[in-house]
């Protein structure tokens, strides 16, 4: 797992400029931002962000009092029986692979980390199941660590808002890290995520009621930009 992103030159002002612009009327639309998953502390946070693949934030919020409850510690995750965490977690979609990572992941904090979630990327994506999508949620939002944390929505509104042309979610974080100075890094990601599940639809994005629609490429369609061609060699008109 990379821990350092993929080299970027810094964007030009006037790109800073312009997604400094969509930055602010995402703030002022969505002053209350947040991360939606319901957690106290680093380990919950931890856990929940796990559980949260391919499966939405309300439905995590709906299993995890039970299993916080059942398991306050990570040495009680790590003490725990998989079969047992499955049955609790099993709405959330591939519960087998994440009950192996919870109780994974409370192993290896009790083996390495004393019990406690490590506050750092580096030491973070060593866990079980852990990424830097999962990572950058729990710096952010449990340490104060400047984190872009790039979901299917981040990514889908940083390519719609011609910030990147990339897919990979790493290459994305690298683009927006080169866009937006680190202090903006969480709050941008929770703002886009919030802008992405109420107006910026994958399927059928509402344009017509969008506040940044003067400042989107894509308003309108709901397709990114294409890339501007470069000039190639010139050739008269005979070809010759
Ligand atoms: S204008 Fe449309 S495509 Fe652009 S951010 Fe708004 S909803 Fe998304």
């Amino acid at each position: 797992m990379p821990t350092s992103l993929p080299r970027r030159r810094r964007a030009s002002p006037v790109r800073r400029e312009r997604a400094a612009q969509v930055n602010g009327l995402l703030a002022e639309t969505y002053p209350d931002a947040h991360c939606e998953l319901d957690h106290e502390g680093p380990l919950q946070l931890l856990v929940a962000t796990v559980l949260s693949a391919q499966c939405t934030d309300a439905r995590v919020n709906l299993v995890t009092p039970a299993l916080f409850a059942r398991y306050p510690s990570a040495a009680d995750f790590a003490a725990a029986d998989p079969e047992d965490v499955e049955e609790i977690i099993r709405s959330t979609g591939f519960f087998r692979s994440k009950a192996a990572a919870i109780t994974g992941i409370g192993q290896a904090l009790v083996e390495r980390y004393g019990g406690e979630v490590p506050g750092r990327l580096e030491d973070l994506v060593t866990l079980p199941g852990v990424g830097r999508k999962t990572a950058n949620v729990v710096l952010g939002n449990a340490f104060g660590v400047p984190g872009i944390t790039v979901d299917t929505h981040v990514g889908r509104l940083a390519r719609r808002l011609g910030w990147t042309r990339a897919e990979d979610p790493v290459e994305v974080e690298a683009d927006l890290a080169a866009l937006f100075p680190p202090e903006e890094w969480t709050m941008l990601s929770h703002r886009l995520i919030f802008h992405g599940r109420r107006t910026c639809f994958a399927r059928k994005p509402a344009c017509d009621r969008c506040p940044i629609a003067h400042l989107c490429p894509s308003a309108g369609t709901g397709e990114p930009p294409a890339p501007r061609r470069r000039p190639g060699p010139r050739t008269s008109a005979t070809g010759a």
